[in-house]
This record gives structure tokens, sequence and C-alpha cells, in this order.
């Protein structure tokens, strides 16, 4: 493909990312996808609606090599009662992981356990399912949601880990500016971090609004963390940084206890495929339960292409 083809493609794989997660919170489309999005195809990236369809994918994961992050579905929560619901469910997939012996960590977002009502809500919430982690020997990872959470998830991981609690992650978002800064902050309590690219709309005055800067950001945070950090999971589907880390991983001797490979169920198998059997680390995330429609909005617009792959699944065969 000749530059110029390729930077207009670019442009509209950017337009059409912007269109999906604007047109994500329309309520007409949430309930037309929400209604028959199971059936044209969601179930490609979401494990199943309920526990034990996490537990059977989990189970053929494992089997397979790959290591897993029990992804609860949900964000947003209004009422403080469904938070701590939220945050029960949380404690029965930690129970069930132990029972099943899975090969499995959970990650969670802090908006589902209520930081959008209180932040002490969730920080309570995420506090309970900490301690409950490290009593079975398991590990809670923060994701990271839109840019108006990012103070108040580094703000509760580094209260977390101040409070003793070690068994915590948090993730940094490529696409920030901040990131570089929050990272250099982070540094000194030898965090666990996720490394994504990120994916949410932000604006041009917090994120970097081009692709190609992510990716270099991306490619500096990875050194840093790989270099100076404490652990790092390395969260891509990018074939070009995943050799990056590769080379970095050999040349600076990191320790097979340091970092990982994370990806998302349902994306680049033939990736994930490749790393498992060179003998690399690597997590997958697998979210399920009844709440989809944001995370599979989100999936949709980091590939516009996925598209026709539900619009296929409309046509008659
Ligand atoms: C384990 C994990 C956890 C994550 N947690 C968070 C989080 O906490 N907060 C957050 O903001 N973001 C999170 N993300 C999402 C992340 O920010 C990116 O949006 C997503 O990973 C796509 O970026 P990429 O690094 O794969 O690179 P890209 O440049 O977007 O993609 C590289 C290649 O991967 C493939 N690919 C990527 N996405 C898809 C897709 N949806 N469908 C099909 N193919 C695809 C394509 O072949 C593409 O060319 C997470 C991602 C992973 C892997």
């Amino acid at each position: 493909m000749t530059l110029q083809r390729r930077s207009l493609a670019l442009d509209w794989e950017r337009l059409l990312r912007v269109a999906i997660l604007s047109a994500a919170d329309n309520p007409v489309l949430r309930k037309a996808v929400s209604r028959f999005g199971m059936r044209l195809g969601a179930g490609r990236f979401v494990a199943g609606e309920t526990l034990d369809e996490f537990v059977a994918v989990a189970l053929d994961l494992n089997r397979r090599g790959l290591k897993v992050a029990a992804g609860l579905l949900g964000e947003g929560t209004k009422q403080a009662t469904d938070a701590l619901r939220a945050a029960a469910e949380y404690e029965d997939v930690l129970t069930r992981i132990s029972g099943e012996r899975l090969q499995a960590t959970i990650a969670l977002k802090l908006t589902h356990l209520g930081l959008g009502i209180d932040e002490e809500l969730s920080y309570r919430n995420v506090e309970t399912l900490s301690r409950r982690a490290a009593s079975v020997g398991n590990f809670v990872r923060i994701d990271m949601e839109e840019s108006r959470f990012v103070d108040a998830t580094f703000d509760t991981y580094t209260r977390l880990r101040s409070a003793g609690h070690d068994s915590v992650g948090t993730v940094l978002q490529a696409y920030l500016y901040r990131s570089a800064a929050d990272l250099r902050g982070l540094i000194p309590m030898k965090p666990n971090l996720r490394i994504v690219k990120g994916a949410y709309l932000e604006p041009a005055s917090r994120a970097y609004p081009k692709k190609s800067d992510v990716d270099r950001n991306y490619a500096r945070l990875m050194e840093v963390s790989l270099t100076e950090g404490g652990f790092t999971a390395i969260a891509t589907h990018d074939a070009d940084l995943i050799d990056r880390a590769l080379d970095l991983i050999r040349r600076k001797s990191v320790g097979a206890d340091a970092y990982e490979f994370q990806m998302l169920y349902g994306v680049s198998p033939q990736l994930q495929a490749t790393l498992v059997a060179q003998g690399h680390p690597l997590r997958i995330a697998v979210p399920f339960g009844t709440q989809w429609y944001a995370y599979l909005m989100r999936r949709l617009a980091e590939r516009p292409a996925n598209l026709l792959f539900f619009l296929r699944a409309l046509w008659p065969s």
C-alpha cells in the first residue's frame, strides 16, 4: 500500500472509531444491540453470560497453556446496592476459581464497584476483594476507564499498596499524555502494571489523536516499565510492539517473573498460539456476564472491520 493510501485508510479507521464510540451511548442502538448482539456474534468476544460459561472457556484456555483474567462485565454502576452486588459476585468468582483450580486472576472496573457514586464505596469493595484474593493466592487487576477516573484509580491503587495489599495491579493507557509522568510516580513502589493503548473516546487535550504517537508512547512506557518497574503485563495484539518487547526482554534479561503478555478473548488467536508455542507467558482477558454491550462496542471500535463480521451474521445464509 502506498503511504498516501495507508494514511487515508488510517483516517477512515479513526473516523469510524469515533463514530462507533459516540453512537455507543445512543439508547436505541443499545436496546437493539443488547437484544440481538449475542446472536449476531458478541460471543466471539464474550465467554458467555454466566459463571459456568466462563469456567468452561477458562478451563479450555488453561488446557492450551494460556492463563486467564476473569472480567465480570459491568461499569458505570448507579446504585450502591448494585455496586455491593457486583463485589459479592466477584467474591463468588474468586471462590469458583479456587474450587476449579483455574490459572485465573480477576480484573475489575472501579465504576462497576461504585466509583461513580462514592470513591469510598468502591475503595471498600476493592479492598475486600484484594484481601479475599490474597487469602486464596489470587490477584486483582484494576482496569483503567475514561480519563476522568484516572486520578481516582491511581489513588485507589496507591492506597491499597500503602495498606499492604500487594496482590493488586492496575493499568497504564499509552494514549494519555500524562501516562509517562504517572509511571515515573509509581515506579518507587515497584508497581504491577498492564500497559494498553487505551480504548475510550478521549479529547485531543488529554490523549494523542494519532495512532503513530500512541504506538511510540506505548514503546517508551513498555521500556521504562520492563527495565525499571515491578511487573509488566504487555497487553497488545500489535505484532510490532510484541517484537519490540521480546527484543527488550532478551537484551535486558528481564526475568520470567517480571512480565507476561496479555490479549483479549477472541482477538488475534493465531498470535496467541504462536506466543504460547514459543514458550512465552500469555494471559487472556475473558469477559463474561449480561452487561456486555459497552465492552462489545469498544471491541468494534478498535477494529471497524469487525462490523462486517456482525453484518454478515444478519445476512440469511
Ligand atoms: C488484556 C487487555 C486488557 C485491556 N484493558 C484495558 C483497560 O483496562 N483500559 C483500556 O482503556 N483499554 C484496555 N484494553 C484495550 C486496549 O486499550 C486497546 O484498545 C486494544 O488492546 C487494541 O489495541 P492493540 O494494542 O491491540 O493495538 P491495535 O493497533 O489497535 O491493534 C493491533 C492489531 O490487533 C488486532 N486487533 C486489535 N483489536 C482488535 C479487535 N477488537 N478485534 C479484532 N482484532 C483486533 C488487529 O489485527 C490490529 O491490527 C485492554 C487490552 C488488552 C489486550
